[in-house]
């Protein structure tokens, strides 16, 4: 029997939406017994995706999209729950056995060393139940407070700034097609049309009209697109991304273009910022930033101007958040926007690129160390109130808050940290900043369960593996870029062996006697988090299934009786007084090549120091655990690549495709280099979809954003050279 759904992708934010067609509406039969780690790809997709048309992209599908159903039955499916052996083999065993190993393990630890001994590393993939789910169970059937996922690592910094300035953080607070008609969107560090090419379409407008402004230290896809309407790159030295932007408000505020009604109307603290921007004039920015003062002062003309006009937007991606002064990077656009008056003007405003499938909702319904649901803090005696009378449990049931990721992940087997950890839908071993680190905290715990469909790098350290369902085999919603909520749709009877998270968690609960209730029906569990959301800034309480079954737009906040928020911040923002909060910033010292020793080094005297920024490739989503395992995509990009300027190359006899080794105090990467004008002469960029030797978080710091918890992901100094062949 031939079944479809309409649902939407299961990689990024963009949440494009696709029909998913059946011949059989069955999965096909799983390969039974251990799963090898080693990648394989799968047969012909069992289902066929075709792009549908959505506001957010047309019908268009990017690359994985298009093959995303290819995983369904890919021969490396786990469908049976494996334990592994003293001899490292993973074997199959029986769910009782599983679940009750995975009780047994959450009790040990509790009684040995304390409730916090037991963590939870969840994921932006999980949808809103399961996210929502994943909060409440680490809380009270765990007891835990050390949850926390790896949106700290993706949307944290920009979460925490748009709190900060707006009092709240939806990633884009308007509709993704206002852009459509913008005169000038100025786009900082990202590159859409490589990690999200259907949302280049929405930049064509600005493009075409000359307007298109991208601020990248490589000249990426989406920087060479801003060519042919006469747009403008900026390409500053890595890490002065604040810098950079403090100059741009300079030349705001002393070539009067500031919009003086708003900023006096709907903003506060604008005196200090501007004596904080006083001494960043174009030419000395110019000095620290490498971009020419001339296209500083010609940027934030066009911005004024646009704002005037057709409209400008002020985007920020993780080429600016993913840093140890993320948070201010982020305010310092916000405060550039502000000034201009964009954000909550009719045809202007400022966003935020969120990366991650549920990026959004993985963020708002409790996953996260310092949050309860409906984005409330996990320290606000009203908020802890409401959502303990939700839950039905004593307020002090709710632990207070946990530890953020990096730290989460410092604290693995050490006496008062983590002892026993459950990971859903991470690759922590491969997608972790300083990844040797986490690997051998890794090693050193006393019991790792790992939720997945494969065998990522992190499952194959796990002593449980339990086999969860895939996207197309799943009811549930999922929250995108614009703060819409979607809903995903079942098109495939799943594995036998395989479950739901929700279904794990309710039977793990039984076994530990929890209090509450864990529904596996998502809907039952939507219909909690409804309640457990009211009044909050996510408010999703006028939100169902079946209005989203019959395609209305739900955007949040959506309160009961309301018609949700498309557009937010056009009357006020979220702070007590409704003004948004422009917070003076200002930049730090970064690290240089001589902070960055050679000890691991073992011939260090033909080595260069580079600076290193990482990033995603087109063909690759996160750690790559999933688009490895697709024949198209791995074929397309099977390897990492160390991106080089040719004469920085050609100083050291490195050529196009021979191997480097590229290293710091923390780790060394062995690959091939790519050859590529497109990169500064002193920067080197490697993805970081890949593992083992060509695993770029092997050099990336976990030193954090004192505020948000980011990690340095694109600022990390290295020492580069030729190598023979590994
Ligand atoms: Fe999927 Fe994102 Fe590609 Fe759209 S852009 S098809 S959501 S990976």
């Amino acid at each position: 029997m031939t079944t479809s759904a309409d649902t939407h992708c299961p990689y990024c934010a963009l949440q494009c939406a696709m029909t998913l067609t059946s011949p059989t509406g069955q999965a096909p039969a799983a390969q039974p017994g251990p799963v090898p780690v080693t990648l394989t790809t799968a047969p012909a997709a069992p289902l066929e995706v075709q792009g549908r048309d959505f506001p957010t992209n047309r019908g268009g599908l990017c690359r994985k999209g298009w093959t995303s159903a290819n995983l369904l039955n890919h021969p490396g499916r786990i469908t049976e729950p494996l334990l592994k052996g003293p001899d490292g083999i993973h074997r199959p065993i029986s769910w009782d056995q599983a679940l009750d190993l995975a009780a047994t393990a959450v009790k040990d630890a509790r009684t040995r060393y304390g409730a916090d001994a037991v963590g939870v590393f969840g994921g932006g993939g999980l949808t809103n139940e399961k996210a929502y789910q994943l909060g409440k169970f680490a809380r009270l059937a765990l007891g835990t407070s050390r949850i926390d996922y790896n949106g700290r690592f993706c949307m944290s910094s920009a979460a925490a700034a748009g709190m900060r300035a707006f009092g709240v953080d939806r990633g884009l607070p308007f509709p993704l097609e206002a852009l459509d008609t913008a005169g000038t969107i100025l786009m900082l560090g990202s590159n859409v049309a490589e990690t999200m090419p259907p949302f280049v379409q929405h930049l064509k407008g600005a493009r075409d009209a000359g307007g298109l402004i991208v601020v990248d230290p490589r000249r990426s896809a989406t920087a060479a697109f801003t060519a042919d309407g006469g747009g403008l790159h900026l390409q500053p030295l890595p890490g002065t991304d604040l810098t950079l932007l403090l100059g741009l408000s300079h030349v705001v505020i002393h070539e009067n273009l500031v919009d003086t009604a708003y900023v006096r109307e709907r903003t506060s603290g604008y005196s200090a910022v501007a004596r904080s921007v006083a001494s960043f004039w174009p030419e000395r920015v110019q000095s620290l930033t490498g971009v020419p003062a001339d296209l500083i002062r010609e940027t934030a003309r066009r911005l004024a101007a646009g704002a005037r006009k057709g409209g400008s937007y002020i985007l920020t991606g993780r080429g600016v958040e993913q840093h140890v002064d993320g948070t201010d990077t982020a305010t310092a656009a916000i405060n550039l926007s502000l000034l201009l008056g964009l954000p909550g003007s009719a045809r202007s405003g400022y966003g935020t690129l969120t990366g991650q499938g549920n990026g959004q909702g993985g963020r708002e319904h409790g996953q996260k160390a310092d949050q309860l649901p409906g984005y409330r803090k996990i320290t606000d005696p009203a908020a802890r109130a409401h959502v303990a009378s939700v839950w039905g449990v004593p307020e002090d049931l709710i632990p207070g808050p946990g530890l953020p990721a990096v730290q989460l992940l410092k604290s693995l087997g050490k006496d008062d940290g983590v002892r026993c950890l459950f990971v859903h839908a991470s690759n922590i071993a491969v997608a972790s900043p300083d990844a040797n680190a986490v690997i051998e905290g890794l090693r050193s715990l006393d019991f790792l369960m790992v939720c997945d469909f494969f065998m990522s790098e992190t499952a194959a350290m796990a002593d449980l593996v339990l086999p969860v369902l895939q996207w197309a085999e799943e009811e549930g919603t999922l929250t995108n870029l614009e703060g819409r909520v979607l809903r995903r749709r079942r098109a495939l009877t799943p594995p036998a062996g395989a479950r739901s998270e929700l279904w794990i968690m309710a039977r793990l609960a039984e076994r530990l006697e929890a209090p509450s209730t864990y529904s596996e029906d998502p809907e039952t569990v939507f219909e909690e988090l409804r309640l457990a959301s009211a009044g909050g800034l996510a408010d999703y309480s006028g939100i169902d299934y079946a209005m989203l079954d019959r395609g209305d737009a739900a955007y949040w906040p959506y309160p009961a009786g309301s018609t949700g928020t498309p557009r937010l911040f056009s009357e006020r923002f979220a702070h007590a007084d409704g003004k948004a909060v422009m917070t003076p910033v200002l930049p730090r010292r970064r690290r240089t090549p001589a902070d960055s020793p050679l000890a691991n080094i073992a011939d260090a005297a033909d080595a260069k120091p580079f600076t290193l920024i990482t990033g995603r490739l087109l063909e690759h989503y996160q750690s790559g655990a999933q688009t490895r395992r697709v024949a198209a995509l791995l074929a397309a990009q099977p390897e990492a690549r160390m991106q080089i300027h040719p004469a920085a190359a050609a100083a050291m006899g490195v050529a196009e495709g021979s191997f480097v080794s590229v290293a710091n105090e923390r780790g060394e990467v062995v690959c091939r280099a790519e050859l590529s004008t497109a990169i500064r002469s002193e920067t080197v960029f490697l993805p970081f979809h890949f593992p083992e030797l060509e695993s770029a978080n092997r050099l990336t710091e976990a030193a954090t954003d004192p505020i948000s918890g980011m990690p340095e992901f694109k600022f990390n100094k290295v020492w580069v050279r030729p190598v023979a062949a590994p």
